[in-house]
């Protein structure tokens, strides 16, 4: 009888632990999980320049407010609740897309975003058909006050994968390498793949994060939320039929089911 009172007990943890409700998502503004922008898309995560620029035209349209980190960081810890109109964008990787249009677009507009920086990647990885930005060029984006820097780790391993010693490094190295580059604090890290656990979380809040993003809808309750923030999986599927997908995740961001959270890493068929 006692085992089986465990067994569910267990049961009860892991299926609370492991996904978020919306009930979980409601406390937390829309935050957007964007990859890459390319003019010509190779994978579903990426978004063209010309959708992205009409994305941020509609959340200014409706009277969304763009989040900085810092921001989004000092709303978590005063507890009285995000604005009701705003959303946090994030870009995961580092690659040169955000450089070359997401900046540029962010800027026109006065608007903030924050970038998930694969550290080992800066200065580019030649002959890939993602290629990184440069340090010259991070170093203008972290100089502006409303782009914010946070880490994607040094190798984009998954975390949950690696022995502890090799989690620590992927984790504190990280952080000091883009503290020493930008000259700015990193507070926040996004998981790789959103692969993560508990000694995950342990390792991140040991490193001093403030808080760290997950994918989709997975993550935890309460105060351990804070590092598994969910996001949405922002690519081409949004974008379609003139963004009806995104109006309709940012909007009803609270409500909308777990499914609809799901991950799109696919690169495109060849027709
Ligand atoms: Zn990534």
């Amino acid at each position: 009888m006692r085992k089986i009172f465990l067994a569910l007990c267990i049961i009860a943890l892991i299926s609370s632990g492991s996904y978020a409700s919306d009930k979980n998502r409601a406390y937390y503004p829309a935050v957007l999980g964007y990859h890459e922008l390319k003019p010509i898309p190779l994978n579903e995560f990426d978004t063209t320049p010309e959708a992205f620029a009409s994305q941020l035209d509609w959340l200014k349209d409706n009277g969304y407010e763009t989040l900085s980190l810092e921001e989004f960081i000092s709303y978590l810890k005063k507890d009285e609740g995000f604005p009701e109109k705003s959303v946090l964008i994030t870009f995961d990787d580092g690659y040169n897309g955000i450089y070359y249009y997401a900046f540029p677009e962010l800027k026109k507009r006065g608007m903030k975003a924050a970038f998930f920086i694969t550290a080992s990647t800066i200065g580019g990885i030649k002959g890939t058909k993602y290629p990184h930005i440069t340090y010259e060029q991070l170093a203008e984006m972290a100089a502006d006050g409303n782009m914010s820097i946070g880490s994607h780790t040094i190798s984009h391993l998954r975390l949950t994968e690696l022995s502890s010693d090799a989690l620590k490094i992927e984790v504190s190295k990280s952080k000091q390498i883009l503290e020493n580059f930008t000259g700015r604090k990193i507070q926040a890290i996004a998981y790789p793949e959103a692969y993560y656990n508990g000694a995950v979380i342990d390792a991140v809040k040991e490193a001093g994060y403030e808080i760290a993003f997950a994918g989709g809808d997975s993550g935890l309750f309460g105060h351990e939320s804070w590092f598994s923030i969910p996001r949405i999986f922002t690519g081409l599927e949004l974008a379609e039929n003139n963004n009806a997908l995104f109006a309709e995740f940012v909007r009803n961001y609270k409500n909308m089911p777990e499914g609809a959270f799901k991950s799109r890493w696919k690169p495109i068929e060849k027709k």
